[in-house]
């Protein structure tokens, strides 16, 4: 029996994800602890039920690497103003953490726009947008760019912080968090991650000189052992790149972004802003969980509110790009997902969708699969 280690997620994202995942190879010393998801999410009674979307740039402008990580500014004005336009509002990540954990108000449509890795020339080609507007963003920085020829100075982030936004961890080193080094024992592999996440908040609250609540996982990969460290390490919301809205009462340690690509077309910028969660509870395997392969399904439940919104015929289920067969028993609401009939392992982005019972929403949910070959079946 043969394995694909190729990454089944989108062209985009298989670019920016690194094709070769040769780490799957790997055999992980993991076991699966006690995890957040039991415990229960602070939640306001306000804002119970409000989509969130988050929106996930990279870098703006001519200098620096040319490719769909990079827009042109005039680009990115048109999407501020269709944000605008949509009656959105973007809030800061302190604004939606008080909002999310005390009941602070937010406003009725919140965004949240966050920025990855740290180019220093946001300053020049999207700040002045942004602040034109008066809309906040999220920085997330990786601490081993700072100070780099490209990468801001830590004068700059003291600045910036002080201007308003928001300075968030991006990690040390942008590596790959879910994946344990060739031969890497567990401690090894916590020691590592505390550097990576712990150690990167340390520096970027000396740095900036404010508080550092959020982690964006770089390349949106992470496991439940990656979760449970970055609480530990004192960060309140975690962001992956998974597509779709959030809903507040998601668990905050794997929270939806949007990546928004060079080249994205108004109507598709417009439309995925008016995307709707697609609430699916009590997945096996859980998110975060890791597997051993080959794996051929994927179950899960359709929240009852979220089947009543959507026509069932029209839910699909896509990994990167090929379809997968989706079926819903009407009675129960139970989701299965089905691969291919050998089954699936490797790391593969699973995407929802479903339209609207009326008018032209489309409902949306998406998460990562990670599965390790099975070594007995490999003949490696
Ligand atoms: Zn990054």
């Amino acid at each position: 029996m043969t394995y694909s280690f190729e990454f089944q997620a989108s062209r985009a994202l298989a670019r920016c994800w690194s094709i070769s995942l040769l780490w799957l190879a790997v055999p992980l010393l993991l076991t699966t602890p006690a995890f957040a998801f039991d415990r229960p999410l602070a939640e306001s009674a306000l804002i119970a039920g409000r989509t969130v979307p988050v929106l996930c740039y990279h870098r703006f402008g001519a200098s620096g690497r040319q490719d769909a990580f990079s827009l042109a500014p005039e680009e990115f004005a048109r999407q501020l103003a269709i944000i605008a336009d949509e009656g959105f509002v973007p809030v800061s990540l302190t604004q939606l953490a008080a909002g999310w954990e005390q009941g602070q108000p937010l406003p009725e449509k919140p965004l949240l726009i966050t920025v990855d890795d740290g180019y220093r020339n946001f300053n020049q080609h999207a700040r002045p947008l942004l602040e034109a507007r008066g809309y906040p963003a999220v920085l997330f920085i990786y601490t081993d760019f700072v100070g780099a020829r490209l990468g801001f100075s830590r004068a700059e982030l003291r600045e910036l912080q002080a201007a308003g936004y928001d300075i968030g961890s991006h990690s040390a080193s942008h590596p790959k968090l879910n994946k344990s080094l060739a031969n890497e024992t567990r401690e090894a592999r916590l020691e590592r991650l505390h550097r990576e996440l712990a150690g990167s908040r340390e520096k970027l609250r000396k740095w900036s000189g404010g508080e550092v609540r959020g982690l964006a996982y770089p390349y949106g990969l992470w496991d439940q052992v990656v979760a449970e460290q970055a609480q530990a390490a004192g960060y309140h919301l975690m962001f992956t790149v998974n597509p779709g809205p959030n809903r507040t009462g998601d668990p905050k340690i794997c929270l939806k972004r949007n990546m928004v690509l060079r080249g994205t077309r108004d109507a598709t910028f417009r439309a995925m802003l008016r995307e709707q969660p697609l609430v699916i509870t009590d997945w096996t395997p859980r998110p975060g969980e890791w597997l051993t392969g080959p794996v051929s399904f994927l179950e899960a439940v359709l929240d009852p509110a979220s089947r009543s919104r959507i026509r069932p015929e029209t839910l699909r289920a896509q990994r990167g790009s090929r379809p997968l067969s989706v079926t819903l028993d009407a009675r129960t609401g139970r989701l299965r997902l089905r691969f291919s009939k050998t089954g699936i392992s490797g790391t593969h982005l699973v995407v929802i969708t479903a339209q609207a019972r009326e008018g032209d929403q489309i409902y949306k949910n998406s998460r990562l699969i990670m599965v390790r070959p099975d070594e007995t079946h490999t003949g490696r």
